[in-house]
Formats: C-alpha cells, sequence, structure tokens
C-alpha cells in the first residue's frame, strides 16, 4: 500500500509536516497537485501569480523526485472536479493513507470536510496537520472564550503561548529507499499528468533555496533596522517575503524561528527590529484567525456590520484612474505602478492607495480588494482581506473611521526627497524633490501628468459624512 500527499498553498519540502510525517512509514509516497485554472481565474487571482504557482509546482516536482517521491500535476476546473479524480487515484494507486496541510478558507473546509468523510468511509487513513500558523486558529481566545477581534490584546496573548509551542523547523525529509515511479503507470491514460510550460518571472524566483537564503540575508542584514526602515518605500528594508509564505515555499514557522533565534527568544529579545518583524509576522497569524473564527469574511461581508450601510459611490472613472496610476497624487500613482509592474506594493503604500480609494473616492474596498488580489503575487484571502477592511474602516481595527491619510503629507514623511516618486513616475523626477509630493498644476501641465481627481479636504469630509449616518447594529 502507498501513502498519498496532497499539496495545496504549501509548496514546500522542508518544514512542511504532512509531508514529513507521511515520509515518516516505511511505504512508498506519492505527491498529488491539481492545477485549478479555471477556478483560480475565478477567484481572481491574475496571471503572473498563476503562472507563479504553475512554475513552483514544476520546481516541486524536481524537488520531489530526488526524495524519490513522484508529483503527480493534474488539470481540474474545480473543487468538485479535484476531489472527483482524487477519489479515482486513491484506488488506482492502493491508497492506504492521505496527509495535507489544512487551509482555511470556508471552501477549502468544506472540500476538506467532505472528502475526509469519504475517505474513512473507504477505510483510508486521513492526516491533516496545520502548517499555515504558528498557533492553529481557535487555540488564541479571549478570558471569556472568545476570538479576539483587535490585534494588540491576540498579540499579547498569543506571544507566551507560540514562545511555548514554537519548536524548530523540520528539515527535508530523508529520501525514501523506492520510488513510487513505476506505480503511475497504473494511471488510466485520462490521467496524463498535467503538460504546461511556467515562464520565468523576472522578479520572484520559485526556488525554495533562493526562498532560504532570502530570508537569512534579511535576518543577517536587514531585520535590525527593519522598526527605523520599515516605512520607507524607497528603502529595500522588508523582507519581500510574503510571496513565498502565500505560495508556501517558506512556512511562517521558518520565519518566526529564524527571528527568535537571532532575537533569544519570541517575547521581546531587546532588539527592536527583530521585535517589530516578529509582530508583523504576528498580524498575518491574526488575520488568519479571524478568517476561521468570523467565516463570513471568505464572503467579502464587512467586519463590522453597520459599515454594509455605506452608500458607496460607482464611480467607474475615478477607479479605473486608481487603478492605472492616474489620481493626481504622485504617491498613489507610483505605488499602482509599483503594483502593476512588480506584481507587489510597499506596505505603508497598500495603506495609502486604500484608504484613497475608499476614503476620499468612496469607492467599495471590495473593488480594491479584488484589483489587489488579481495583480499582486503575494495575494491572499487573509491578508488581503484584512489590511483592505482595516484601511476602509470596515474591519477588525480599536482606530475609528477618522483616521484618514492625507496622501501628500503621508509622502512628505515616508518618502521624504521623493524618490520613489521619482522612480516609479520618471516625469516627475525632474521636479525638485519637495515638489514631487505636490506638483503645482503648471508643472503638472508641463510634464503631462494630471490633476487631483479630487480635493484631499472635500474627499475626506464625504467620507466623514458617509460614515458619520451609519446606524450602530448590535
Ligand atoms: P515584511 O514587512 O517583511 O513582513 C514580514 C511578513 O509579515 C510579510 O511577508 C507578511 O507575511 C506578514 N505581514 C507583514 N505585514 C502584514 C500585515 N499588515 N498584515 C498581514 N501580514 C503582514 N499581505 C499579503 O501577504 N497578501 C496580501 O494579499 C496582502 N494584501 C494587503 C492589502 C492591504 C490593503 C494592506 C494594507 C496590506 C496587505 N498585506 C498583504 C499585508 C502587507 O502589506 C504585506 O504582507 C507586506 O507588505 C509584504 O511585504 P514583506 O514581505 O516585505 O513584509
Amino acid at each position: 500500500m502507498n501513502r498519498l500527499m496532497w499539496f495545496r498553498s504549501d509548496l514546500r519540502v522542508r518544514d512542511n509536516p504532512a509531508l514529513w510525517h507521511a515520509c515518516q512509514q516505511s511505504q512508498p509516497v506519492i505527491g498529488l497537485y491539481f492545477i485549478c485554472e479555471q477556478q483560480w481565474q475565478k477567484h481572481g487571482l491574475g496571471p503572473r501569480r498563476i503562472n507563479l504557482m504553475k512554475a513552483r509546482a514544476q520546481e516541486l516536482k524536481k524537488q520531489l523526485a530526488e526524495l524519490n517521491i513522484p508529483l503527480i500535476i493534474l488539470a481540474a476546473d474545480d473543487f468538485t472536479h479535484s476531489t472527483d479524480i482524487l477519489k479515482a487515484l486513491i484506488s488506482d494507486l492502493s491508497i492506504a493513507a492521505v496527509n495535507f496541510n489544512i487551509e482555511y478558507e470556508i471552501n477549502e473546509r468544506q472540500r476538506d470536510y467532505h472528502v475526509s468523510r469519504w475517505l474513512r468511509e473507504q477505510q483510508i487513513e486521513v492526516n491533516k496537520f496545520h502548517d499555515q500558523c504558528l498557533l492553529p486558529p481557535g487555540d488564541v481566545r479571549t478570558k471569556t472564550d472568545q476570538p479576539f477581534r483587535v490585534f494588540s490584546p491576540f498579540k499579547r496573548a498569543w506571544l507566551p503561548k507560540a514562545d511555548d509551542a514554537i519548536s524548530a523547523p523540520f528539515g527535508t525529509p530523508t529520501a525514501l529507499p523506492q520510488s513510487a515511479q513505476a506505480l503511475l503507470r497504473l494511471l488510466p491514460a485520462d490521467r496524463e499528468p498535467y503538460q504546461h510550460t511556467a515562464q520565468s518571472d523576472n522578479l520572484w524566483s520559485v526556488d525554495e533555496n533562493n526562498a532560504h537564503d532570502k530570508l537569512e540575508r534579511f535576518i543577517d542584514e536587514q531585520i535590525k533596522a527593519y522598526k527605523t526602515l520599515r516605512d520607507l518605500p524607497d528603502t529595500d528594508a522588508t523582507s519581500r517575503l510574503s510571496f513565498e509564505l502565500a505560495l508556501g515555499i517558506l512556512s511562517p514557522r521558518q520565519c518566526f524561528y529564524a527571528a527568535m533565534q537571532k532575537n533569544h527568544g519570541l517575547l521581546a529579545g531587546g532588539n527592536q527590529g527583530i521585535d517589530c518583524w516578529i509582530s508583523e509576522l504576528i498580524w498575518r497569524e491574526f488575520y488568519r484567525h479571524l478568517l476561521v473564527a468570523y467565516p463570513e469574511l471568505c464572503k467579502h461581508r464587512a467586519f463590522k456590520p453597520e459599515t454594509e450601510q455605506l452608500q458607496w459611490r460607482q464611480a467607474d472613472e475615478d477607479f479605473a484612474a486608481w487603478c492605472e496610476g492616474r489620481t493626481g497624487y504622485p504617491i498613489v500613482d507610483a505605488a499602482m505602478k509599483q503594483l502593476l509592474e512588480q506584481g507587489w506594493m510597499h506596505n505603508r503604500l497598500r495603506m495609502i492607495t486604500a484608504m484613497f480609494l475608499t476614503k476620499h473616492l468612496l469607492i467599495d474596498w471590495r473593488r480594491g480588494e479584488a484589483f489587489f488580489n488579481y495583480w499582486l503575487v503575494d495575494a491572499d484571502l487573509a491578508s488581503n482581506n484584512g489590511g483592505w477592511q482595516w484601511s476602509a474602516s470596515t474591519g477588525a481595527d480599536g482606530a475609528p473611521y477618522f483616521r484618514i491619510f492625507n496622501p501628500t503629507s503621508q509622502s512628505e514623511k515616508f518618502d521624504a526627497d521623493g524618490r520613489f516618486i521619482a522612480r516609479m513616475l520618471p516625469e516627475l523626477a525632474a521636479l525638485p524633490a519637495p515638489s514631487r509630493h505636490n506638483p503645482d498644476a503648471f508643472s503638472r501641465q508641463q510634464v503631462g501628468y494630471p490633476q487631483p481627481i479630487v480635493d484631499h479636504k472635500a474627499g475626506r469630509e464625504r467620507a466623514l459624512a458617509a460614515f458619520k449616518n451609519l446606524t450602530p447594529i448590535e
């Protein structure tokens, strides 16, 4: 009999609990990964991200072959189709046990519930593992046994528990004595492995060793300055590991553990840069815990129900200007150019652009969320939804709705010499640095840069009025 390792958003060989445990038994292991292109598109992922997922699967196949584990990559239309294929494979390949790491989104959980039930009915062992969070969602609760709704108390409760629970990441499993490759001949002809050629991406590597080098370099060279520099988009001061975390090329435990070793513990270890980076990783955990506690977030419902009453503007032209980086606010436009060109945007800029869309333009956060989801290589339901709802004041945030960033002062504060703006918007590079934040009408005309599509003060007041009229919901 054989064991099946079902890969999802955990495309790595190191510190992969489901894979590790599958390899501890003295049975051949077969890997399985579904390319659900139609479904991914339906859920709004863009071509760059989809290509990277395919490329990563190909790379994983090579790594697994060295461990004597064949990876079957199959195309499936959607979850129903993939579970039907899985059921057929179980008997074709004489599978005795299925291992996987848990996904937390509502459709994925429903799929796993049904598949697990079916497998158990067939007397097949099902082994599920948590790998997306250091502490499984549901494990961190208030004194009255409720899920936390605000980050700071969540973090205070999370830290000591995680400090107790964290252990060294698993390494690469030892190669199995014999390959299950021969078994694949048992597959019927219509189960031909998915044929595709993923293109290489000039910015994002799908190599697992490169991901570890990137983490190591960040920890060795940059983490200590993280607190001071992390808000400055022109310095390359953040890890840019969100992509590797989203595809599961790295595990959060590997990140926490590396930071912790540098800081001699997870709890405040004396270095502010490291504490601060750990705190950002806890934001990621927080949003996953929220998604499980409040599954309606997966359906893009507002976390604060009263904000469903907001009268968002349709304003398609304003939305198009925001998407294309033509709002006439240089920091917003430069940020959107970064997203379109790199598939990634700096965190400070994600907050500025999201707040601009939802407050100054009073456009529904769900449209911005979907746009980010399409373009980001690190697109992730929990963090994207969390970040958008935080920025729109519809989400889990202690601060009141009248926190509205002024894009120009944000620009002056975090891109003081206008270098980021000049890099992303070369038409403004010739202007003296202070004018880049908000060029006068004449300079705009001369270089062909648009006039602002909304006045900051007027936009702010319109947003305040819209929020003020909401009827609280108990
Ligand atoms: P670093 O600063 O090096 O932080 C390390 C890691 O911590 C990140 O890789 C990420 O996994 C996590 N992290 C950092 N900040 C946050 C945060 N605020 N919330 C949750 N996790 C965080 N992050 C995504 O991974 N995917 C998304 O789709 C996403 N959408 C966002 C949308 C909006 C509107 C906002 C405001 C934030 C969003 N974020 C998202 C969070 C954050 O902006 C990115 O994780 C971060 O910019 C990634 O860069 P980095 O890897 O250099 O982060």
